[in-house]
């Protein structure tokens, strides 16, 4: 209806809106089947068939709607070429804001959510810097949400291997801003962002470090914290053995992420004791390693603090207790370790089988 009440309007227009010609005999109306617009012959005089309008045929189309559309009419085609030309095109466009505009009028948001389905690594690598370009902007991110951007890149995320470096930092890039917003979150996990999150962070640590800081806003919420823990069994044991990361960026994010779960239950909190176990005991060493970055020491006496309140987990928790009295006495000045380790000799304080080590410590 839109499309008609334009083409009536327009029709009483005397000059061409592209090139501000008087229309005579000769520079004759013209309709652009994308826009609507009335134009001269000049500035719409090209064809191009539109499958995602209905129209098989070639159609009489706009100078100024040239370009994105015949890309979308490309990512149509069945051969891969023209499908990457597509995602390319439409990419470069998006990096001016013009060319946003247009790409986003046109459909173009929608053709580069398409295109992820592709099955080729070069679409998909275009498509993934596409939506990384567009996450960047607040605006769209609604529009990206209700297309399928954001299940267009978990689906990219979980396809695409370790060597292709790029596509993974830029589709990861683009999740992360997404997983800053409480409604977007929500909806990454249900389109399943948490997989592949969690298997980048077992790659190299310049996309392991992305993927963690994804992984500390999924869990910044309690509400998320259960199906984080239970769901995948792989969870603990990646996020334990990034606190061993060369990074100590890496270490502190990871033992961060460790801490905000650990606000949880008693049940996630023993599960977390269980799995440091079963890892090798990664906190005592986070304690003890003597880390350049502070913050590291930060989180690590945070999450023994909030694990020293289970009972059952007193034994397996003997060295962490023995690590943060040296701390008392290693980092005197620093009051937010200062903080979490008092919090945590409290808690140990507590348990009857901790009084010889504390009593110790106090003599010491
Ligand atoms: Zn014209
Ligand atoms: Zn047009």
């Amino acid at each position: 209806m839109e499309y008609y009440r334009r083409w009536l309007a327009d029709d009483v227009a005397q000059t061409c809106p592209l090139c501000s010609q008087k229309f005579t005999q000769i520079r004759r109306k013209h309709h652009c089947r994308q826009c609507g617009n009335i134009l001269c012959s000049k500035c719409c005089n090209e064809k191009v068939p539109l499958p995602q309008l209905g129209f098989e045929e070639p159609e009489r189309i706009c100078d100024n709607c040239l370009e994105v559309t015949s890309l979308v009419t490309k990512s149509r085609s069945l051969q891969m070429s023209f499908k990457l030309e597509a995602a390319k095109g439409l990419t470069e466009l998006c990096k001016d804001p013009a060319g946003l505009t247009k790409v986003v009028e046109m459909g173009g948001v929608q053709t580069l959510i398409f295109l992820s389905q592709s099955g080729n690594d070069e679409v998909k690598a275009a498509v993934a810097t596409g939506l990384q370009i567009l996450s960047t902007h607040p605006p769209l991110h609604s529009v990206l949400a209700k297309c399928g951007g954001i299940k267009a890149l978990c689906s990219i995320l979980s396809t695409v291997n370790e060597s292709q470096e790029q596509t993974l930092i830029d589709g990861i890039s683009a999740l992360m801003i997404f997983c800053k917003s409480p409604e977007l979150k929500a909806q990454a996990l249900a389109d399943g962002a948490l997989d592949p999150v969690l298997t980048m962070c077992a790659m190299k640590e310049a996309i392991a470090l992305l993927a963690l800081m994804t992984l500390s806003h999924i869990v910044e919420h309690h509400g998320n914290l259960a199906p984080l823990i239970e769901s995948n069994r792989n969870a603990l044991p990646r996020i334990l053995a990034l606190t061993k990361a060369q990074d100590e960026k890496i270490q502190e994010i990871s033992l961060r992420i460790l801490a905000q779960m650990s606000v949880g239950t008693d049940w996630q909190r023993h599960r977390i004791v269980q799995e440091d176990f079963s890892a090798g005991r990664c906190l005592v060493e986070a304690l003890t390693r003597g880390p350049k970055n502070l913050q590291v020491l930060v989180n690590a006496s945070c999450l023994i603090a909030n694990l020293a309140t289970g009972d059952q987990d007193q034994m397996s928790l003997r060295d962490c207790l023995e690590a943060m009295c040296s701390l008392t006495s290693s980092h005197t000045g620093h009051k937010d370790i200062q903080t979490h380790v008092s919090r945590a000799l409290g808690n140990f304080a507590n348990f009857h089988q901790n009084s010889a080590i504390l009593v110790c410590m106090c003599q010491g």
